[in-house]
């Protein structure tokens, strides 16, 4: 049986590779690309998601395109809701991608954080299967959160400071100003 997993960065796979392989699957990765921004910050993710994955021989799909400029116009005056778009368009490119490849299942590691909405994930990932028919492999991966970033901090990945949109960097790093 076969899993296609969609990776959001090289840290947060660790956990959920190691779970779905040791459940006697085959996974390979899907790196989507769109919502990580600026441009060199998709690149530094994708290269440290590259080196890990050649270490541990894990096959990866890359994303074509880069399409930052289709993500800003699907979330442009809904910023607010934007993580509803996001999520959806990560799980149902990855389960379509699953389909034309033939895989049993299609996941994320989306599943893995504690900063994301689990349950919304969860629904909409067993929705997308019903309309694309690829089944979803849900798994609550936050359960090696503190093993997963330990691993990474063991292999010395980049770990990144903000989800990936430019919006989560300005939550991240904007402060007003009291004066
Ligand atoms: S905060 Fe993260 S999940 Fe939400 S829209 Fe931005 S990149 Fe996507």
């Amino acid at each position: 049986m076969k899993v296609l997993i969609h990776i959001c960065c090289g840290p947060c796979s660790i956990y959920p590779v190691e779970a779905i392989t040791a459940s006697g699957l085959e996974v390979m990765g899907f790196f989507y690309r769109h919502n990580i921004h600026p441009y060199s910050e998709c690149l530094k993710r994708q290269e440290n998601l590259e080196a890990y994955a050649r270490q541990i021989g894990l096959r990866l799909i890359i994303q074509e395109g880069y399409d930052l400029e289709g993500f800003i116009q699907n979330v442009v005056y809904r910023e607010k809701d934007r993580c509803t778009y996001c999520y959806h368009d990560r799980l149902r490119t990855t389960a379509l991608l699953a389909k034309r490849g033939k895989f049993d299942y299609f996941t994320s590691t989306l599943l893995y954080s504690k900063f994301q909405n689990h349950d919304l994930i969860k629904s909409m990932g067993e929705s997308i299967a019903k309309s694309t028919g690829v089944p979803f492999w849900y798994e609550d991966f936050r359960s090696g959160w503190k093993e997963g970033i330990k691993k990474s901090k063991d292999h010395k990945m980049y770990r990144q400071q903000y989800c990936g949109c430019i919006y989560s960097e300005k939550e991240r790093y904007y402060r007003e100003s009291k004066t």
